[in-house]
């Protein structure tokens, strides 16, 4: 296993070649993909490119760009110009990006590699890498089970050892659940840190785009690559947009303990309270909050999500983009092209969707959901007056067996601690918090750490001395 910081130092040092890390990273997949199923598509064509990256260490050392020659792995929504992207549904199975994402311009801009398009539920829908078109990812730590979702394919990818790095998407958890099961760093920013364009929108008021990672340090250099103002992205925050949220050497921890009551599985909340106390022996205080509109996150996320999603996937209709199933009129094409191109979870979602939109009940729904979470924002306002990060554990489980939460409505109850945060659209950091064991095999989980908005730079501190320090 290595991380980006060792990968750039041994290059640097001429230690270690990047076309050796590139012949290594498609070594690790050929020989594990078949199983765990985690890239969707191999990139081995840009070997070319770690050629050149290290022509141009010997060139330049140190003042060549932060992550040249750092292979990468991309969730398959973010867009690659001239890759496939199918975001795992068949609808765009033979779909070919015709311009880069601005993460992906960013990070190429950086000297990275793309080394592969990664498996995920379909178009982000998921928490288990289940609904793949494309069949599911295993948890290469323990093969009998989900890596999370739906950025599963991203986390796989790092836990299985091909890459220091992935990125994936996060509308309600796709990074920080995935990370929670896989035993990494998962960052999702403050909504508009980082641009959207060119990521396939799931519900465009939630989604942000972050790294999975070893460490919190790789992290923050990844999200410092990939984030800043896009003129492309009308959402993209300035940096006068919030107030300075400034760092803490010692920080007030609030733990919502209501919150945690209902629903966790025990060894879980374990492992959380040993991580509280390993706080409060660090010198940190932590305090209990309330926080009872938050608390009803999963109730609103699974209307406002649905609903934007209903409006994003309108798109594809047989016109535009992949699939095209020929019928006798316009309506018909439509019909069957996306009849046969969505899977079942995604057809769920837009008849959630635009039911909760229609003239009769968008008040009833809808119009309340976004009340909700305007009253979650306020809430969420207040806390922060008086502590500096909240915690809560990232996933109320460790990583399930595949085929396990056959229910929908089991799996969304995964989503319970994740989604609040795309709601009111602050910043969360996922790092390991212990291990559950199950079956004699020790199965990672993660704690999460939310900041006020604009708090990013906040997470990355404390973040690095909790987890990156004590490793
Ligand atoms: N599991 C959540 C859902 O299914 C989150 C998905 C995501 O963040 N893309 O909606």
């Amino acid at each position: 296993m290595h991380t980006i910081s060792e990968l750039r130092k041994k290059f640097v040092a001429g230690e270690l070649s990047p076309v050796t890390v590139f012949d290594e990273a498609i070594a690790t997949i050929t020989a594990k993909n078949g199983n765990i199923n985690a890239f969707l598509a191999v990139f081995t064509e840009a070997r070319d490119e770690a050629v050149a990256a290290e022509a141009r260490y010997k060139a330049e050392g140190d003042a060549a760009p932060a992550l040249l020659g750092i292979p990468l792995a991309v969730k398959s929504n973010i867009l690659i110009k001239g890759k496939n992207a199918t975001a795992a549904s068949k609808i765009l199975e033979n779909y070919t990006a015709t311009y880069d994402a601005t993460v992906i311009a960013r990070l190429r801009a950086a000297g990275a590699i793309f080394i592969g398009a990664t498996n995920m539920d379909e178009f982000a829908m998921g928490g288990s890498t289940e609904n793949s078109a494309f069949g599911p990812t295993k948890n290469p730590l323990d093969t009998k089970r989900v890596p999370g979702g739906s950025s599963g394919g991203s986390a796989a990818a790092v836990a299985m050892g091909a890459v220091p790095a992935a990125l994936g998407t996060d509308t309600g958890g796709s990074i920080r659940q995935p990370a929670s099961f896989c035993g990494l760093v998962g960052f999702k920013p403050t909504y508009g840190a980082v641009s959207r364009y060119g990521l396939m929108a799931m519900g465009s008021s939630l989604d942000q785009a972050g790294p999975l990672t070893h460490t919190v340090e790789d992290a923050e250099l990844i999200h410092s690559i990939i984030s800043g103002t896009d003129s492309y992205d009308a959402t993209t925050l300035t940096k006068d947009t919030y107030p300075e949220v400034p760092v803490k050497d010692k920080c007030v921890f609030g733990v919502p303990r209501k919150f945690l009551a209902d629903g966790i599985d025990p060894d879980v909340l374990d492992t959380f309270n040993a991580h509280v106390e390993k706080l409060k022996a660090e010198g940190h205080t932590v305090v209990d909050i309330d926080l009872p509109v938050f608390e009803k996150g999963l109730a609103a996320y699974y209307i406002v999500m649905p609903a934007e999603v209903s409006s994003n996937l309108a798109r594809f209709d047989g016109m535009r983009y992949g699939l095209s199933v020929e019928g006798d009129n316009l309506l018909d094409v439509y019909q069957k092209t996306r009849a046969q191109g969505f899977g079942k979870e995604v057809k769920r979602r837009i008849l959630l969707g635009t039911y909760v939109l229609s003239a009769g009940y968008y008040d009833a729904y809808y119009g309340k959901a976004e009340l909700v979470r305007t009253k979650m924002r306020a809430e969420l306002a207040e806390v922060f007056k008086t502590v500096d990060v909240i915690l809560t554990p990232t996933a109320p489980t460790p990583a399930f067996k595949i085929g396990e939460q056959e229910d929908p409505l089991a799996m969304y109850r995964q989503d319970i601690f994740t989604v609040p945060v795309n709601l009111t659209g602050v910043p969360t950091l996922s790092i390991p918090m212990g291990t559950v064991e199950r079956e004699g095999i020790d199965l990672p989980v993660g704690v999460q750490y939310i900041a006020p908005h604009g708090g990013d730079a906040r997470l990355f501190a404390i973040g690095k001395k909790v987890y990156d320090e004590r490793q």
